[in-house]
């Protein structure tokens, strides 16, 4: 066999533009690679990874650079970059998308909405379908069609083939069917790379959107209305919360509901009857531009930052509420947030192990965020996240493996709980070399 090439748009560091292919969202974990591949097609993904297993060069998979902890991203080695393929081809006549791996998520909801329909997928416009679909994907839509992983129906995938190999397979229901299963939740860069994903689409029109905001005075009462609340209404409507640092001094509640303005007053009236709301707002968009208003242009901003993340299962006693409402009041700074996501309606119509996203029965995903600008105030920010999820962490589960943290010393029960030695079967079975490997990815079984 002829020895492997890379092949595609190739940046090293010789190149001025080294600097802008290298660099991810997150500033503050800087890696150099040798070489970046920004593949144009899924020939050069096949190459790409060829030329590093013959080489026995490290590689990591890249799409929309949005890795909390830059798993995308390593030093003096190769990027297999895929955003440069970002085809969409969508069929009327079996309400599917194809959509190439290297679409973000601006891009697939605006190029959908052209024939009014929609994937249940994430609020940011610059975050990767790739990333986010493998490791299961929340959003505005998530309690009425279920994470975007749901909704999946085919992956086109580059996997490792013999000693230092690369063939292209399809992964579905009926082919190579528990690597679809982990493709559903398992998270990305474990298995191989994924050059397109087909997924089932749904139609969408107009939405109505809601937007509350309280002032910190009515933080318990406010939080507390909204999480007995959000996990539990109608199906239709899905909803977040943002409880901001004291010095911001805010909490605003949003959502998304598919159905009349009427209807989502009447909804939402526990949160309009809670405290004294200083800001509220409801109106009836089409669907593109209620993207746009849950798009946060910050997210979509390089910058410095520390995230985590945990599941929660039954709603926050008073205690919780309290450990949440202390650490925003002594937040680094007034970028630092707890977000949280409701979830239950269709993410619960599974069971924990019909895919490999685990956490199908918690009601709330909780994320927990802070920036910065200045070096010196890393550490202090750093720490804030460890602690306040420490502190949180009797009243809460795991962590969704698309908000991945290094510091979770079990992450493979974090992210996958009982669904980990499946996963590991899966990873023995297609990459029993461990050729795709980073330091929280998924261990194949010892074979020789
Ligand atoms: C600002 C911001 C907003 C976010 N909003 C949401 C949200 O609304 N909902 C949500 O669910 N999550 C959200 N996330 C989390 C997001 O889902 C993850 O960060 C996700 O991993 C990003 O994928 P990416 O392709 O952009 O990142 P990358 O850094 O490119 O990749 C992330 C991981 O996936 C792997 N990977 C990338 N492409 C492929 C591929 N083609 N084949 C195989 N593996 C691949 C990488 O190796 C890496 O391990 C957000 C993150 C940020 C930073």
């Amino acid at each position: 066999m002829k020895k492997a090439k890379l092949t595609g748009r190739i940046v090293t560091p010789n190149n001025t533009a080294y600097d802008s292919a290298r660099e991810n969202l997150n500033l503050s974990i800087q890696k150099y690679p040798c070489i970046i591949v920004f593949c144009q097609n899924r020939e050069d993904v096949k190459n790409a990874l060829r030329w590093a297993r013959e080489k026995q060069v490290p590689f990591r998979v890249r799409s929309g650079r949005h890795s909390y902890e830059n798993f995308s991203l390593v030093n003096r080695g190769l990027i297999i970059d895929v955003s440069e393929m970002k085809g969409i081809h969508y069929r009327q006549d079996k309400q599917t998308a194809m959509i190439q791996a290297g679409a973000e998520l601006g891009l697939v909801y605006g190029q959908l909405w052209e024939d009014r329909v929609t994937l249940p997928a994430g609020t940011v416009y610059n975050v990767g379908l790739s990333g986010l679909a493998l490791g299961g994907g929340i959003g505005m839509l998530t309690r009425q069609f279920g994470l975007t992983c749901d909704s999946l129906e085919e992956v086109e995938i580059v996997v490792p083939s013999g000693k230092c190999g690369a063939k292209i397979i399809y992964a579905n229901r009926v082919e190579n069917s528990e690597l679809f299963w982990a493709c559903r939740g398992g998270g990305g860069g474990n298995f191989g790379i994924v050059t397109a994903f087909t997924f089932r689409v749904h139609p969408i029109k107009n939405v109505s959107i809601f937007s509350i905001t309280w002032g910190w005075d009515d933080f318990k009462e406010a939080y507390d209305t909204w999480q007995h609340w959000a996990p539990f209404t109608d199906k239709r409507l899905t909803s977040q919360i943002e409880l901001s640092a004291k010095q911001k001094g805010i909490i605003t509640a949003s959502g998304q509901f598919i159905g009349t303005p009427k209807k989502l007053v009447k909804l939402i009236e526990p949160l309009l009857q809670t405290g004294s709301p200083t800001d509220r707002q409801l109106e009836r968009v089409p669907f593109i531009e209620a993207v746009s208003f849950f798009n946060s242009p910050q997210g979509n901003r390089p910058l410095p930052f520390k995230r985590s993340g945990s599941f929660v299962y039954k709603p926050l006693p008073t205690e919780a509420i309290k450990t949440m409402k202390h650490y925003l009041e002594k937040a680094p700074n007034n970028n630092t947030t707890i977000w949280q996501q409701a979830l239950g309606g269709a993410v619960d119509n599974y069971e924990p192990d019909e895919t490999a996203y685990y956490h199908r029965h918690a009601i709330i995903a909780q994320e927990y965020n802070t920036s910065w600008d200045r070096r010196d105030e890393e550490q202090e920010n750093r720490c804030w996240v460890k602690h306040v999820r420490k502190a949180l962490s009797p009243y809460t589960k795991g962590d969704y493996v698309n908000w991945p943290d290094r510091n979770i010393k079990n992450w493979e029960h974090a992210y996958y709980g009982k669904n980990y030695e499946r996963l590991r079967e899966v990873k023995t079975h297609y990459d029993p070399f461990n050729v795709f490997c980073f330091s929280q990815s998924i261990r194949p079984f010892k074979t020789h």
